[in-house]
């Protein structure tokens, strides 16, 4: 059996999805084609009973402000989601627990290497090169050696488990690490006037320099819901799609896709938008010259926990940039909702690693981290945990990464004349925000 489609889109997460409403909009008959049996990619929600529901992470949705993008992607959201103007988020670094702001504070630093820290920062104003060949250089030239030292190096290291000097200029820009929080508040409004210092220091509190746009997160259940109705509506709208199928093999003729091979059928496409990784396209037509593995990444590690009581904070979420904890981000469903489900307080918590396997006891480990960190009592019992594992799920964004990553899509650009790369094909783009605004503003329908 064959079929043939205007467009054929591969990946379900939600550069996909987007993509595809756009193909229906237009008018094209279209095809979303993934392995795994539920779409999403990154952007799911695990429900280990009809009762629960975890996240991979925060994952909030935020208006992007543009008015036709938006109307698609929050067209459903509805009474039943909390609006927040701005995300109650905070820190931990070197053992203290910052509630106002996701930013690394140095005034966890000592008296002395606060005092060092701050005038080397502001003695560096006017001096900073603009040119950097690493993370390093540019994080030492930013922020003077002694907060590069004392915060920024520790915390980057925990996080992509390499050596920051190995890391590209912009590689902590996927933890939010750009700024610091210095002097005190007034202080700092005062010198964030300074062009140079005001994208350096951070405002003390996230309710300062609001960004204006709204974020959603649904009152009961989880995330998934929204790809749900981005699914709902695709599917109004006419589109196809095909869950847990693998395309076996590609024809290409005269540099175009002509069909993909999907369990067995014949799938012709005039338009291929490719949002899975490259290295698959690669391998299965023979484009890879050498016998190159795979980009390196980090696993993901979501340490799902459920508890009897309610965490001591009223944060959504925060990052744990202190090396001596396992644990990076943690979601704080129960402050997100306002009420805790099923009667049970849930919090999902990412550790990052490579290769490693979580044992069972590992949950307990993690509440004993935010015991540590006092999100919960002591007195705070562990009811359940669930622990998924997302291999190769996060770039490390080293120079050979970034390298490979590059040749990858050289070489894929070059060799097909009627493909676009979106999301995690396109490579440079990270946040989901990111990645849908770049498929609305350059998506082209021959
Ligand atoms: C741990 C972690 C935390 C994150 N936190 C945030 C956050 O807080 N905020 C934020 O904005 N962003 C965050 N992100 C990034 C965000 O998840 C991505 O921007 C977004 O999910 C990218 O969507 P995508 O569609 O490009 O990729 P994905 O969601 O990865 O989707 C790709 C799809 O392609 C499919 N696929 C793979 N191989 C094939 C194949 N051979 N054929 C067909 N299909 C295939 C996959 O099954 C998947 O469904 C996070 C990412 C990670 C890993």
């Amino acid at each position: 059996m064959s079929s043939q489609y205007d467009v054929v889109v591969i990946g379900a997460g939600v550069a996909g999805i987007l993509a595809a409403i756009l193909s229906v909009k237009k008018g094209k008959s279209t095809l979303i084609v993934d392995p795994q049996t539920e779409a999403g990619g990154l952007l799911k929600t695990y429900s280990p009973n009809e009762k629960l529901h975890f996240d991979y992470g925060t994952h909030l949705l935020m208006e992007t402000g543009i008015e036709e993008l938006d109307n698609i992607l929050l067209r459903d959201i509805n009474a039943d989601w909390e609006r927040f103007d701005y995300l109650n988020s905070g820190h931990f670094v070197n053992g203290q627990l910052d509630t106002d702001t996701p930013v690394l504070n140095s005034h966890s630093l000592s008296q002395e290497l606060y005092f060092q820290g701050s005038y080397e920062l502001i003695e560096k104003t006017g001096h900073r090169a603009q040119q950097y060949t690493n993370c390093a250089q540019q994080l030492e030239q930013r922020f003077g050696s002694t907060f590069f030292k004392t915060l920024f190096q520790p915390a980057i290291e925990k996080l992509f488990h390499t050596p920051t000097s190995n890391l590209i200029p912009n590689a902590q820009l996927l933890f939010g690490l750009n700024r610091v929080k210095a002097f005190d508040p007034v202080s700092t409004r005062s010198l964030k006037e300074h062009p140079e210092l005001s994208d350096i220091l951070a405002f003390h509190s996230h309710t300062e320099g609001k960004s204006g746009r709204l974020s959603f997160y649904p009152k009961k259940g989880g995330i998934g819901q929204w790809i749900e109705q981005l699914i709902n509506q695709y599917k109004q709208l006419g589109g196809k799609l095909k869950l847990g199928h693998k395309v076996e093999a590609i024809e290409v003729l005269s540099g175009k896709i002509e069909s993909f091979i999907i369990e067995g059928q014949r799938v012709a496409c005039k338009q291929v938008i490719w949002t899975a990784p490259l290295f698959p396209l690669l391998q299965m037509t023979g484009k890879l010259t050498t016998s190159g593995n795979p980009p390196e990444m980090l696993d993901s590690h979501l340490i799902h926990l459920l508890v009897d009581q309610a965490p001591q904070t009223s944060m959504f979420y925060f990052s744990n940039f202190d090396p001596k904890y396992d644990h990076f981000r943690t979601t704080l469903y129960t402050n997100l909702q306002g009420q805790p489900e099923d009667n049970k307080h849930r919090v999902t918590v990412e550790v990052f690693g490579k290769g490693n396997k979580l044992e069972p006891e590992y949950g307990a480990h993690i509440l004993n981290e935010l015991k540590r960190c006092t999100i919960f009592s002591q007195s705070t019992q562990l009811l359940g945990v669930f622990m998924q594992t997302q291999r190769n799920s996060f770039p490390i964004y080293t120079h050979s990464f970034v390298k490979q990553r590059d040749e990858h899509f050289q070489i894929a650009k070059e060799a097909f004349s009627n493909i676009q790369f979106f999301g995690k094909a396109s490579g440079n783009l990270f946040f989901m925000n990111d990645v849908l605004l770049d498929v609305y503003q350059r998506i082209d329908f021959a």
